[in-house]
């Protein structure tokens, strides 16, 4: 735990999709840029894959890339957190890999966990996204309400240890919480007030969720959280070319400031907060 919460630097990303310069780069600006953790907002792993090895190639990172890379760096910065969860594009079944690391004491899971950020700051997460026309649906759920449900069924999957399997989407999202229950859940496991949060989907309808063809892709489970539970601070990714389109990394909704690094392929993008002013802006580290 970090003793004062004067002085706290976050370096916050999404969205790295294995790219494994993008976390060598990251890592590096954590060091460089002397910041007290490292935030990674889901999407970890690689993806466009044939579905068939998908599994397999994640995990392969996870244990190959991921675990040693961190490992290095955290020998040498004991003093530097991971915090991180997956997102829409990572397979959830190989989550026993992550919690070995965490185990390890080289990451924190944020996924619907709370940790001590500061001694009066927490942290928490969620990783799930509204329903999206990509086939994998691990952690895709229904945003508002069940009447949302899509009327009919579409091509779908999840991952299960014994591989990939075809789903019914409607079932599946009948079958889980909404995104709102989780948040709900969220909320009671500390003081919103006092947490930073961690969702892998922007708040709907804001500078951080515009898609290319300029429509907003956000969850509105989201924005209704932050608007009634007025946290200081939200990270997002997942709509990875909002920033292209708006150039905004930053959006407030009330009291908060909720923030999307805003991904690219060929170059890293990570974003600084400095507590306890709250001052933004872009880690961009060029190739
Ligand atoms: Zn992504």
């Amino acid at each position: 735990m970090i003793r004062m919460a004067r002085d706290l630097r976050i370096l916050h990303t999404a969205d790295l999709h294995g790219n494994l310069r993008h976390y060598q780069k990251l890592l590096s600006l954590a060091e460089t840029e002397e910041v007290n953790c490292i935030v990674i907002g889901g999407d970890l792993l690689p993806k466009g894959h044939s579905l068939n090895v998908l599994i397999e190639v994640q995990k392969k990172f996870i244990v190959e890339h991921l675990r040693p890379l961190f490992k290095k760096f955290r020998e040498v910065n004991r003093e530097k957190s991971i915090y991180l969860m997956m997102g829409n594009d990572d397979f959830a079944v190989n989550m026993d890999q992550l919690e070995k690391m965490e185990a390890e004491g080289l990451i924190k899971l944020l996924h619907l966990r709370t940790h001590p950020l500061t001694d009066s700051l927490s942290i928490a997460g969620y990783g799930c996204v509204p329903p999206t026309p990509f086939l994998i649906k691990d952690w895709e759920r229904l945003d508002c309400g069940r009447a949302a449900v899509p009327a009919r069924s579409y091509q779908a999957c999840s991952s299960t240890p014994d591989g990939i399997a075809p789903i019914d989407a409607r079932d599946w999202f009948l079958s889980h919480n909404t995104i709102s229950e989780d948040l709900d859940m969220l909320a009671r496991l500390s003081d919103p007030a006092s947490t930073v949060y961690v969702t892998h989907s922007p708040p709907f309808c804001t500078a951080l969720d515009v898609l290319i063809n300029g429509r907003h892709a956000g969850s509105r489970s989201v924005r209704r959280f932050i608007e009634e539970y007025a946290p200081p601070l939200t990270l997002h990714g997942h709509i990875h070319e909002s920033y292209h389109m708006t150039k905004e990394l930053a959006n407030r909704i009330g009291g908060t400031l909720c923030i999307n690094a805003g991904q690219t392929e060929a170059i890293l993008h990570a974003v600084i907060i400095d507590l306890p002013g709250y001052l933004v802006r872009l880690a961009r580290s060029f190739p």
